[in-house]
């Protein structure tokens, strides 16, 4: 039986208790346990970087055990941001190790007098003073606490950088020296509490029950013989570069363009001259992750990664087209704590700014993929200098202390920086960062089987009749099923505390290959029991928003995206270096009706046409009482 622990930074209290039955039985946990423990304890008149803000550590129901890819871990809050709902999420080896020491939650409240870092052995937290790591970089903190940064299976950290304690809202939670719990700004919220790092140290590993190492030896098998898995488990994440330079689904220049000229520069292959060595994370067979070495003049530098997201962020959304800037860039956010997702945006967004004369800095050009301007905004920003000041708060509030419009330029929604996805010719993925609850996000609901040609999981799941449009990347009509049932196993996926490249991204495994492994950890349940519980974590989340005032005027993509129509062009050989270049237009990506996309889908989740759940829905959810 795993606890749940509150730790109150204020009193320097701790206390211990059972975590509820009934709370595992309804959330599981992970996601759904953090939403649940968010939602009863930070209501709206609690503001994100204020003491009573918590900041929800959770493990998955199946975290720490041998299930492939059971290495994640979830962090709950409300958002500096979005100031409503915000979560991350991040592999490596820190969550099975907290679940291993023997915790399903661990609820940080309270703000520290002091610079403190946590120190969880089995069952025991400890509070320590943490004066020492104030002012230092991630991977120093971990160096000092573990004594080596090597990978440690049994033993991980969690911590803040500069950014972090500057209180810069696109801060994020560094783990296991190149994971992050990045997104919504959860370094700040730890920044604000003068939380500088967790320190875990895991148990024995526990056996498990014959029937469950069956079960998981068996979805292990299916996953690393599923041919769909192998362009991620030879090239990782960065094997999606190449084909979305093709379909203009390349975010570049700040979503000015959906492609670049220097495809050939960050592709998949161009990054294996840099990787050291493949790596994955806990417990898992997939191993998408790498190791890379910048080895460049003026850049030099080795990180985990960098995968896709990280990838189009610090290259063609800033137009660099050098694979040792981004390397570099990748490791100087990992250094200070920076979410690299929201760090390209902000500079792809100061770059626009200064493009049309809006924005000047006395020592940085701006200039689109200048490199003095691109490591120079990455520390600016840390601490909070200069233009890195008002580019520290987020696209957002940037705008809105430079006036003059620059709003237009400024790509987020609900305050949370767009990611990798281009809603013009990806457009399940547009409504998807439109209506997610913690802002534009890509892995709420992940809805790409079209874009990938999965037929054969969308003819498991959708009637007959509505494949081929449904299928059919440019057609709107039933994009909205689409991101539903994503939306509902990427819950789930996120409450068991495994990876959604072991399901939502490829649907090698479905909830019901999930089943088995559950029911023989003693919880009965099918895929139709599983996906009721996605649905209900995703309607608590709503719930949450709804109560800090989030309606359908929330849920609305940034104009470029609804009013400006985006060129898609050919890519060809250039007949003298045989390089890819971008050559005539081929056709022209736009929306067609986004508030049409918007009404089916609250229709078919049972909301009102403000985006509200209805009574209905939440009775059968068994979440009135939240309302
Ligand atoms: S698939 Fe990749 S990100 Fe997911 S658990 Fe495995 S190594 Fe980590």
């Amino acid at each position: 039986m795993r606890l749940s622990a509150i730790v109150n930074l204020t009193t320097a209290s701790i206390e211990y208790q059972e975590t509820e039955p009934k709370l595992k039985q309804d959330f599981l946990g992970g996601r759904g346990l953090g939403a649940r423990l968010l939602f009863d304890r930070v209501g709206p008149e609690v503001k994100p970087l204020d003491p009573d803000n918590c900041l929800i550590f959770t493990t998955g129901t199946l975290s720490g055990t041998t299930w492939p890819t059971a290495a994640r871990y979830h962090v709950t809050f409300k958002s500096p941001a979005t100031e409503g709902y915000g979560y991350a999420n991040a592999g490596g080896h820190f969550g099975p190790a907290l679940a291993r020491a023997g915790f399903d939650a661990v609820i940080v409240t309270g703000q520290a007098a002091e610079p403190v870092y946590l120190e969880i052995a089995p069952r025991t937290i400890t509070i320590h003073p943490a004066h020492h790591f104030w002012g230092q970089s991630t991977s120093q903190v971990r160096l000092a606490l573990l004594g080596t940064d090597r990978d440690q299976k049994d033993e991980s950290v969690a911590g803040i950088g500069v950014a972090g304690e500057k209180l810069v809202r696109i801060a994020a939670i560094v783990n296991d020296g190149g994971r992050a719990a990045a997104r919504g700004g959860p370094g700040a919220v730890m920044g604000a509490k003068r939380l500088k790092a967790i320190h875990v140290r895991a148990e024995e590993r526990p056996t498990s029950f014959p029937e469950f190492a069956q079960a998981a030896r068996q979805a292990t098998q299916h996953l690393i013989h599923d041919p769909k898995m192998s362009g991620l488990m030879t090239h990782g994440t960065l094997v999606l570069m190449r084909p979305k330079n093709l379909s203009g689904d390349l975010p570049a220049k700040n979503h000015q363009a959906g492609q670049v000229p220097f495809i050939d520069s960050l592709d998949a292959q161009a990054f294996e001259a840099h990787r050291v060595k493949r790596r994955g994370c806990y417990a898992c067979p997939v191993r998408c992750s790498r190791d890379s070495k910048a080895d460049g003049e003026l850049y030099s530098a080795g990180i985990e990664g960098p995968e896709y997201e990280t990838t189009d962020a610090l290259g063609p959304m800033i137009w660099n087209s050098d694979p040792n800037l981004v390397i570099y860039a990748n490791y100087l956010c990992n250094e200070y704590g920076l979410d690299t997702i929201s760090t390209g945006v902000v500079i792809a967004f100061a770059m626009e700014c200064r493009q049309r004369g809006l924005l000047s800095d006395p020592d940085l050009s701006l200039e689109w993929g200048d490199p003095q301007t691109i490591v120079g905004l990455i520390e600016r920003i840390s601490r909070r200098e200069g233009v890195g000041d008002v580019l520290a708060d987020g696209v957002r509030r940037a705008a809105q202390r430079l006036g003059q419009g620059t709003d237009a330029y400024a790509l987020h929604v609900k305050g949370l920086e767009l990611p990798r996805q281009e809603p013009r010719t990806a457009k399940g993925f547009g409504l998807g960062h439109a209506t997610s609850n913690r802002g534009a996000d890509h892995l709420y609901g992940l809805p790409a089987l079209d874009l990938s040609g999965n037929w054969e999981t969308a003819r498991k799941i959708f009637p007959a009749e509505i494949l081929d449009q449904l299928m059919t990347p440019d057609d709107e009509t039933y994009k909205p099923d689409m991101l539903i049932y994503g939306e509902h196993y990427c819950a789930l996926t996120d409450a068991l505390g495994i990876c959604k490249f072991s399901t939502t991204e490829e649907y090698s495994l479905l909830p019901e290959d999930l089943a088995p492994g559950l029911t023989a950890l003693g919880i009965q349940t099918d895929a139709a029991a599983l996906l009721e519980i996605g649905e209900r974590i995703v309607n608590l989340e709503r719930l949450y928003n709804v109560r800090e005032g989030f309606r359908r005027k929330d849920d609305q993509l940034p104009r470029r995206f609804t009013q400006e129509p985006l060129p898609v062009l050919e890519n060809v050989p250039d007949p003298v270096t045989g390089h890819t270049r971008l050559g005539r237009t081929l056709s022209v990506a736009r929306l067609y009706d986004f508030d049409a996309m918007l009404d089916r889908y609250y229709r078919l989740r049972g909301w009102d046409a403000d985006g509200c759940p209805q009574p209905a829905t939440l009775e059968r959810l068994g979440l009135s009482q939240k309302y």
